[in-house]
């Protein structure tokens, strides 16, 4: 299959691919790594007239802590999440994360700003960001807005983002040190997108949890921040009978599909087994 006919655009600041989109609204579309927005074209399912190609904008790259934040470019890869020896240190949950996701000639091109963007509910990187509490710097004609991960999502392939504006960065507060974290990802294979998954970040002071944070990725239409369940585990000490509560607090936000990936109760299980089976590794990392 071939995409349809486009006219290829290059530009070499933010502000000049801004301008692109702006002049064309609807009919033009950024493209990062391509590998969501390539095959969706050859299927049919996306026929931009115009592809605005973000490869050429170096301010859109790398990775920079300032503070408590770490900011990192929408142009970078998954890649170089995985080899960021900051990240390793500050943000290990995104390097575990990224390794699951699909395989390494993907993560070689594709780009978190893809990633979080495209309002692909199968995609890791969303929950992830929520459960991080990260927020999006979008940049339009009018200048930059931050819109946190946790208010984006709309619908699938729906989200806050305007058709002339650009993801440009995500900002992300750095956890305490110390911190416990896992992402536990269920798939048929390797290279398949999640029949469910959680992430989740606590701390632990002694036996106790000090604050935990719960996401879960493709079990509804959009990612999914489990706020409930990690107020119920806050403050515990992770016995038996609150784990249950906050595993069942996660299964009843869930609306999966029923899908080649199982039915929607067997999903719907399958989130809660991934928010027992993460935090559990979470609180085992945990330093008190
Ligand atoms: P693109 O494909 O270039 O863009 C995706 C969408 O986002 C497009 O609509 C585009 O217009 C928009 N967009 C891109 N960048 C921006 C921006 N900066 N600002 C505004 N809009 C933007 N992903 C997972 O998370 N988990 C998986 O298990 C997984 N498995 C995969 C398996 C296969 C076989 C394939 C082909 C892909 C898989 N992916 C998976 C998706 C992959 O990670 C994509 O690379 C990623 O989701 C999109 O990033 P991209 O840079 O390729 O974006």
């Amino acid at each position: 299959m071939i995409p349809g006919v486009f006219t290829y655009h290059r530009p070499s600041s933010v502000a000049e691919a801004v301008a692109i989109l702006a002049n064309h609204g609807d009919e033009a579309r950024p493209l990062s790594g391509g590998h969501s927005l390539i095959p969706m074209m050859k299927l049919r399912m996306a026929a931009p007239e115009h592809l605005v190609d973000l490869g050429g904008i170096a301010a859109l790259k790398g990775i920079s802590e300032d503070g408590d934040t770490i900011t990192i470019g929408a142009m970078t890869t998954q890649h170089e999440l995985i080899g960021s020896d900051l990240l390793s240190a500050k943000l290990p949950i995104i390097r575990e994360t990224a390794l699951m996701i699909a395989d390494p000639q993907i993560r070689y091109v594709g780009t978190l700003g893809g990633n979080v963007a495209n309002g692909d509910p199968g995609n890791d990187m969303p929950a992830l960001m929520q459960c991080l509490d990260a927020s999006y710097v979008l940049t339009g004609p009018d200048g930059d807005r931050q819109v946190a991960a946790r208010a984006f999502y709309e619908a699938a392939y729906f989200t806050a983002l305007a058709p002339e504006e650009i993801l440009t960065s995500i900002r992300i507060p750095v956890p305490a040190a110390g911190h416990g974290y896992a992402y536990e990802k269920l798939k048929r294979k390797v290279g398949d997108y999640a029949t469910a998954a959680a992430a989740i970040v606590l701390t632990m002071n002694g036996g106790t949890v000090g604050m935990c944070s719960v996401a879960l990725t493709n079990v509804a239409d959009t990612p999914l921040f489990a706020s409930e369940a990690g107020d119920i585990l806050t403050g515990s000490t992770l016995d038996a009978a609150t784990v249950k509560r906050a595993v069942a607090a996660a299964e009843a936000i869930t609306q999966p599909a029923s899908d080649g990936r199982g039915p929607a109760e067997y999903r719907t299980k399958m989130a809660g087994v991934m928010v027992e089976r993460a935090l559990a590794r979470a609180a085992e990392r945990a330093r008190s």
